[in-house]
């Protein structure tokens, strides 16, 4: 790359900015005038010819990065303490992310002012898909063991996560007689990120035109109607990601918040526009591992498995989408009642798959948990590609802060 251009990272935060602006102006031209419908074209085909590559290289990277980061970490003796610290650091940044909902929703009262006859209509074109707190459990675990050709081509991220861990620890435990193996994927491995770092030369591209794509799509008015709502959520997920997890950050790493943005940048903006932990995780694993010196094995472990099971922001958008059904249908939730809400919303939340809007669809076990209606997911599914921006930027944020934390407290820099 010529010295004159702007860094890939400045690059991508210009795309972002100019991604919202266009977007805006865009939006504001009538349905049929054919500038507008060009751009959106366009926006529209470069947008899923990035996300497609990222998903491309998704699957093959989670396997190899899993199995390659278990096993250097059991070289090391170091997995349990791994286990326990990446679990334990989850459970910890879900909680906090939650708390944070109910108290801000308890406080404000967010729908209070609205009723849910307003919504009548979009209610009762929707039906929800009833999953009841059992039923997710039987299907949460009957899908993380399949056959791993099928998981791999169906892109079933967590069955593929599961199998990577059983050989990971596999080829440990056989030592070197799979010496050659494990080689292999570690040379694999280095050939899927020199190939990541292709396809980020394409994300200012990329980003720029999911955001064209994603700002002209909104709609002015009901956005207005929920407007309590939005704001609320925005507030205690930016609240999370600006002040709760860089605060762990710092106490555990002493690292800076803006030493750790300006490292992280490229993921956040990637998650915001692509709106899927999942997709963002090759540059989450490149951000971790290049910009802040993570180690490769802890970040190989911590980003795929966090990238599936932890997410503050959607943790936080659940709970706080609860108690928002539940002004609007008229039911003050007890305490007892949202620490229902606390619980579903961290299962509901690890569940998720990290894809657009999937936050949306395991909230129907969070609202069904406290006899809410399931339904009412109808009111919000047209502000959620709004909502779900967000929230997968501090999904992600949490993931690679999590890697962070992690490599510090599982010391020993030499693994
Ligand atoms: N889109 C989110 C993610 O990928 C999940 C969600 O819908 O909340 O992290």
């Amino acid at each position: 790359m010529p010295s004159s251009m702007p860094s890939l990272n400045v690059q991508i935060l210009i795309a972002a900015c100019l991604g919202v602006l266009v977007g805006w102006l865009v939006g504001g031209l009538p349905a049929d005038d054919s500038l507008r419908e060009g751009v959106l074209y366009a926006s529209q085909l470069v947008g899923s010819v990035f996300v497609g590559m990222l998903r491309m290289i998704l699957i093959p990277l989670v396997f190899t990065s899993i199995v390659v980061g278990v096993a250097n970490l059991q070289t090391h003796h170091q997995v349990g303490r791994v286990w326990k610290v990446t679990l334990a650091y989850f459970v910890l940044t879900l909680s906090l992310a939650m708390v944070l909902a109910l108290v801000a929703a308890n406080i404000f009262k967010p729908g209070a002012g609205l009723s849910i006859s307003f919504f009548a209509d979009a209610m009762a074109e929707f039906e929800a898909r009833q999953l009841s707190v059992p039923e997710f459990f039987l299907h949460f675990f009957a899908n993380l063991f399949q056959n791993p050709f099928a998981a791999l081509a169906n892109g079933s991220i967590l069955a593929v996560v599961v199998f990577a861990l059983f050989m990971g620890i596999a080829l440990v435990a056989g030592g070197e007689r799979y010496r050659s193996i494990l080689q292999v994927f570690q040379e694999f491995l280095e050939l899927l990120l020199q190939m990541v770092g292709w396809i980020m030369r394409l994300a200012p591209f990329g980003i720029l035109a999911l955001l064209i794509g994603l700002v002209a799509g909104q709609d002015a008015s009901l956005l207005m109607t929920m407007l309590g709502f939005v704001v609320l959520v925005f507030a205690t997920t930016l609240l999370h990601g600006v002040v709760v997890l860089p605060g762990i950050l710092y106490a555990v790493t002493g690292k800076s918040p803006l030493w750790f943005w300006r490292g992280a940048r490229e993921a956040l903006i990637t998650a915001f526009a692509t709106s899927s932990s999942a997709a963002t995780l090759p540059i989450s694993l490149r951000c971790a591992e290049h910009n802040l010196k993570v180690r490769r094995s802890v970040a190989g472990f911590v980003l795929p498995l966090g990238a599936t099971m932890n997410m503050d922001g959607t943790a936080l958008y659940e709970a706080a989408a609860a108690l928002f059904v539940a002004n609007l249908v008229g039911i003050e939730l007890s305490f007892a009642q949202q620490m229902v809400v606390f619980f579903t919303a961290m299962i509901a939340s690890t569940g998720a798959p990290g894809i657009p809007s999937s936050g949306m669809v395991t909230m129907v076990m969070v609202l069904q948990a406290v006899g809410l209606p399931a339904e009412a997911i109808a009111i919000l599914l047209p502000i959620d590609r709004l909502l779900d921006t967000v929230r997968t930027a501090v999904n992600v944020e949490g993931d690679i802060v999590g890697s962070l934390v992690v490599d510090k407290l599982v010391g020993d820099k030499s693994a």
